[in-house]
């Protein structure tokens, strides 16, 4: 049993991907009202190009006593560990969980949380967006790479997601890899933000570009990162080319006056630099601009 722990873009996308290959699925939304909400609209809507398909994948709420083996994660990383923290009395001996959160930190939080469950870190290039509550368009189809800092080997149910034509690989280096995305949003995200511009305007600021990535370059080596900081600037510059005409995740965030991860991306950056004793003015001085941004505008700037 797949157990998936938020109904929004990517837990809608993974739910309905599983469930129509058969493979049998539990949402857990958050209270009553929403499973309430959930059962009115009669299943899980999936948007791909011109396909609209519902998939009436059972739901439950935390307080269910249904055992968990498997739980994919699929809240912000501000909510992961309160909302797992909720399940740990049902989590069984061995419960495997997935992360499926954005950049660094939550899913610390999370192990925290439940130190007797295995984690599974998901770092995803999948595009997803809530068109309507429980209807999501699949906006852009990606990669998932999964992996687990502390056990090497992978899990046998790596073939569910085989099955469900869900695009996977298993890397042994799964915090690089979360590292390498933390940086290149650090790069991208904020000064889309600061700039209100699509991706593609950064190319007008290469200079700055170049210092940050300079700097994050600085900050992964003293994380014992040296991999992620190879070839970070011509990376920033290949995703701000190919991704010229997008938003970024946190500038449409910022743009739907929504919570954004800063905690988990920039803001964890900047912890981090600290711990290492890093003096990185650059980063530091992007991140007080954004927090100052942020607060203009009435939004969490954590
Ligand atoms: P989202 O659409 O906002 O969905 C989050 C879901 O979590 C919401 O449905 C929310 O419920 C639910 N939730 C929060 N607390 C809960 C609780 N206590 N119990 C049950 N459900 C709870 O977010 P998302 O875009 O899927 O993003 C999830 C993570 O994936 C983020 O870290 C994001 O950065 C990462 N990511 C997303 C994409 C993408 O394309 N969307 C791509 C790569 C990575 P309500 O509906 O009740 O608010």
């Amino acid at each position: 049993m797949w157990h998936i722990l938020g109904a929004g873009s990517l837990g809608t996308l993974w739910a309905t991907r599983l469930a129509r290959v058969g493979l049998p699925v539990q949402l857990i939304l958050r209270d009553a009202e929403r499973l309430n909400s959930y059962e009115q609209a009669g299943g899980l809507t999936l948007v791909e190009g011109d396909r609209v398909q519902r998939y009436p994948v059972a739901a439950q709420t935390a307080d269910h006593p249904q055992p968990i083996q498997r739980l994919l994660v699929a809240c912000k990383a501000y909510d992961a560990a309160q909302a797992v923290a909720q399940l740990a009395h049902r989590l069984q001996p061995g419960a495997e969980l997935l992360l499926l959160q954005n950049g660094l930190g939550s899913q610390d939080e999370v192990a925290r949380a439940v130190p007797q469950a295995r984690c599974i870190c998901v770092s995803s290039t999948e595009g997803a967006f809530r068109q309507a509550d429980f209807q999501v368009v699949w906006a852009g189809h990606g990669h998932n790479w999964l992996g687990d800092p502390l056990r090497p080997e992978p899990p046998a149910w790596l073939a569910d997601l085989q099955r469900a034509g869900i695009a996977h690989d298993w890397s042994p280096d799964i915090l690089g890899r979360l590292w390498r995305k933390l940086a290149l949003n650090c790069a991208i995200n904020p000064l889309t933000v600061l700039y209100d511009c699509r991706n593609g305007a950064l190319l007008d600021h290469a200079e700055q570009l170049a210092q940050l990535c300079h700097e994050l370059s600085l900050l992964l080596n003293g994380c014992n990162q040296a991999s992620a900081a190879d070839g970070l600037y011509a990376d920033v510059r290949r995703v701000v080319e190919a991704t010229a005409a997008n938003y970024s995740s946190m500038h449409q965030d910022v743009a739907q006056a929504r919570r954004t991860e800063i905690t988990y991306l920039l803001g964890y950056a900047c912890r981090a630099a600290q711990q290492q004793r890093l003096h990185l003015p650059h980063l530091q001085a992007l991140h007080a601009q954004l927090v100052a941004h942020l607060v203009a505008r009435g939004l969490p700037s954590h």
